[in-house]
């Protein structure tokens, strides 16, 4: 269908980037087209549970997707940022990596208790990203109704890593 070809015309592929062995996809060739843009956006919020409050989405291409979706489901914005780039005092969550460690922060009272709260990024991988977001987020006592994402690559399981949350995607690769 229509969604699925513009998976095929506007996400390139670049082998061994940023490393030897890593196929990486890049959604900029989606993101510059206003039709192709603004199709998916709309087809991706059809996707999504009712009564969204918040839109969690992560440094920095969850950002250029939530944004949108926010604004489409009536909902607000949260980013969640990679240490040192907030003000105040922030949660912070520290989580493994293949090689060290990272630390991602969301502002401090950004999220109420018991709010109806969705993750979205751009890609999911091996999944660590979503579940270090998923585990800071739930330390605000909101309801994560679903975590979602415009690609999904199979073949890394990154969905094992989120057992006890609704997954939806809008596409996904072998
Ligand atoms: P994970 O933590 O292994 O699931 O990796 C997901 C995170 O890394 C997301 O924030 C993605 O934006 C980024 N990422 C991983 N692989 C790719 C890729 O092939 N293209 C674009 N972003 C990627």
């Amino acid at each position: 269908d229509e969604i699925e070809a513009l998976r095929a015309t506007h996400i390139s592929e670049y082998p061994d980037f940023p490393l030897p062995g890593v196929l990486f996809r890049d959604i900029i060739p989606l993101l510059r087209d206003a039709a192709a843009f603004r199709t998916v956006i709309r087809y991706w919020t059809s996707l999504l549970p009712d009564d969204i409050e918040y839109v969690v989405g992560t440094e920095a291409r969850g950002f250029v997707v939530g944004a949108p979706l926010a604004y489409e489901l009536g909902a607000g914005f949260v980013p969640v940022r990679k240490a040192g780039k907030l003000p105040g005092d922030p949660a912070s969550l520290s989580y493994d990596l293949e090689y060290g460690s990272a630390v991602v922060q969301i502002p401090e009272g950004s999220l109420p208790a018991g709010a109806r709260t969705l993750i979205v990024d751009d890609l999911l991988a091996t999944g660590g990203t979503a579940a270090a977001t998923l585990e800071l987020t739930r330390r605000f006592d909101v309801e994560v109704v679903g975590v979602s994402f415009l690609l999904e690559l199979e073949g890394l399981h990154g969905r094992e890593r989120l057992p006890d949350v609704p997954l939806t995607r809008v596409w996904s690769l072998p």
